[in-house]
């Protein structure tokens, strides 16, 4: 077993993959960035290394720094989490002529599944069913009108290396075509480096289910059953759960075997994602394979009891596999909220700022990963999730009143974050009920609704401005003073943002 690992990234992952290395009993380093000198992250891991510049292409981006800080620290392996380094093919390559481990599947098979066309193609090839498109990057204008006519509108166009829900728009008509497929060149190639634009027919009021599998390197394949990411934004995830409402026994077993198709025709190993559309009709199609731990990990070892990050680092020194496919049984019901420093109230806008006073929510069958303590400097520099809530319950039900009640109990001052969203969706009824698809927010979500988590936030400042005035007049004091109605509560049920900002 490696005796210290390298985590090449930050944030609530890093933390994630520490906390596993040191129940491991191995030793964590940690890397940062001039912005993260004080990161919690940091201050996590037994050592950590100063490797650049806040921006991500000078520090967590650089292949070089880091190699350099792993062979300093002494490392054995590098765990890159997601996102940054975790599906850069030529990474894994470099960690191994470095003498170093890195904590993924092989660079080949990272190499064929991070190119949706080759991916698509072995597939098929795998007789695994993929959604109906054209496995060629688009020529022309004209080539693409030929194939959106043969596919039949709608139709999408989606970056050939495309990831992050960035890279793709829907087409619904002939005059649509070169707009489209300039917008979403120019997309790609900021985003991607790459123009290449393939086309796939846009499957309407689909379902994205996921499937996740571990493969070790002596020939085991087991797949971990289904997550449920419907809930998204922009083609990106924010509310996910395990396991779905819409898959039951036979539907798990047959998206399971597929996906271990999948993983074996791509000779895969280590942990990995199959992601699928399911549409209306109850059919599932190939959507991509995601070659790295993924952020909605906790949901499936929840319910499955996995630690998928320690069986990551077990598949990488070589270990078999130590479960079998018989003693994966699904228990109870997990669900997962991304907690984004953006405001739910205007658009989604990135907020960024100190992290005045925070309280995480605790309790039966709550679950923290959480990447920021008060304090906290959030910055326009790396991805805006500061932290995901997880919650386990014995049944959807459950799980539902219990992230409702954690999202009460989580504030957070100083920014404003998605938690008042996800509020808001856990009381919506089409959630609740269990009916709805990847346009759910798009459908339910209105300026309305908006405008409402807006006077929240207003609320939430005045209480918050009374908190944080009773905390400086009583730092010593055990308990809050008593008054008619106990701060506490309404500190509970309402997101606080900073009296700094001074909109009262
Ligand atoms: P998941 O599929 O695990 O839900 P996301 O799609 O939300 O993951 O991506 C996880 C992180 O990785 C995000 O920070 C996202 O921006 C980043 N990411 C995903 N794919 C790519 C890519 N191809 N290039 C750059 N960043 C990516
Ligand atoms: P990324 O690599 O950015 O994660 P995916 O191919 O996984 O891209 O697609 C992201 C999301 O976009 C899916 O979860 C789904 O909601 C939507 N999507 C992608 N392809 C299709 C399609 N052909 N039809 C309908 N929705 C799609
Ligand atoms: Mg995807």
């Amino acid at each position: 077993m490696f005796r210290k690992v390298l985590i090449a990234n930050r944030g609530e992952i890093a933390i994630r993959i520490m906390r596993a290395l040191r129940e491991m009993d191995i030793r964590s380093v940690a890397v940062f960035s001039e912005a993260d000198r004080s990161a919690h992250h940091v201050h996590m891991a037994d050592e950590a290394y100063l490797i650049g510049a806040s921006e991500s292409s000078k520090s967590y981006l650089d292949v070089e720094r880091v190699i350099d800080a792993a062979t300093k620290s002494g490392a054995d392996a590098i765990h890159p989490g997601y996102g940054f380094l975790a599906e850069n093919a030529g990474f894994a390559r470099t960690c191994k002529e470095a003498g170093l481990v890195f904590i993924g599947p092989p660079p080949e098979a990272i190499e064929t599944m991070g190119n949706k066309t080759a991916a698509r193609k072995m597939m098929l090839a795998a007789g695994v069913p993929v959604i109906p498109g054209y496995d060629e990057p688009l020529a022309s204008e004209e080539a693409a009108l030929s194939v959106a006519r043969s596919l039949g509108y709608p139709v999408l166009l989606k970056a050939v290396a495309g990831g992050g829900g960035k890279g793709m728009r829907v087409v619904r008509e002939d005059s649509e075509v070169p707009a489209a497929l300039r917008a979403t060149r120019g997309e790609a190639l900021s985003a991607f480096g790459s123009t290449e634009i393939y086309m796939e027919k846009y499957i309407t009021e689909p379902r994205h289910v996921e499937i996740q599998i571990l493969a070790d390197h002596h020939g085991r394949v087991v797949h971990l059953g289904e997550r449920e990411c419907s809930i998204q934004r922009r083609y990106q995830k924010l509310i996910e759960e395990s396991p779905s409402v819409a898959v039951d026994p036979d539907l798990r077993n047959r998206m399971g075997q597929t996906a271990v198709r999948a993983a074996q025709a791509a000779r895969y190993c280590n942990a990995g994602t199959v992601e699928f559309i399911l549409g209306a009709d109850g059919n599932f199609h190939f959507l991509e394979m995601n070659t790295r731990l993924q952020v909605e990990h906790p949901v499936t070892e929840m319910v499955t009891g996995v630690d998928l990050v320690k069986e990551q680092i077990r598949i990488s020194a070589g270990e078999h596999l130590s479960i079998h496919q018989g003693d994966i049984q699904p228990r109870g019901w997990s669900i997962e909220c991304r907690i984004y420093a953006e405001d739910p109230a205007n658009g989604f806008m990135p907020s960024i700022g100190t992290v005045e006073w925070l309280r995480n929510p605790e309790g039966p069958g709550v679950r923290v990963e959480s990447g920021i303590i008060p304090g906290s400097e959030v910055s326009l520099y790396y991805d805006p999730l500061i932290s995901k809530l997880v919650v386990w319950g014995k049944d959807r039900e459950e799980a539902l009143n219990r992230m409702s009640r954690a999202l009460d109990e989580y504030v957070v001052a100083g920014i404003r974050t998605t938690a008042p969203f996800h509020r808001w969706v856990m009381d919506h009824p089409r959630f609740r009920s269990g009916d709805f698809h990847t346009g759910f927010i798009d459908e339910c979500y209105s300026s309305e609704e908006a405008l409402a988590l807006g006077e929240e936030f207003r609320e939430a400042a005045v209480i918050a401005a009374v908190l944080a005035y009773r905390d400086n007049q009583y730092p010593k004091r055990e308990a809050p003073p008593r008054g008619p109605v106990s701060g506490w509560k309404f500190a509970g049920r309402y997101q606080i943002r900073s009296q700094r900002t001074g909109r009262l």
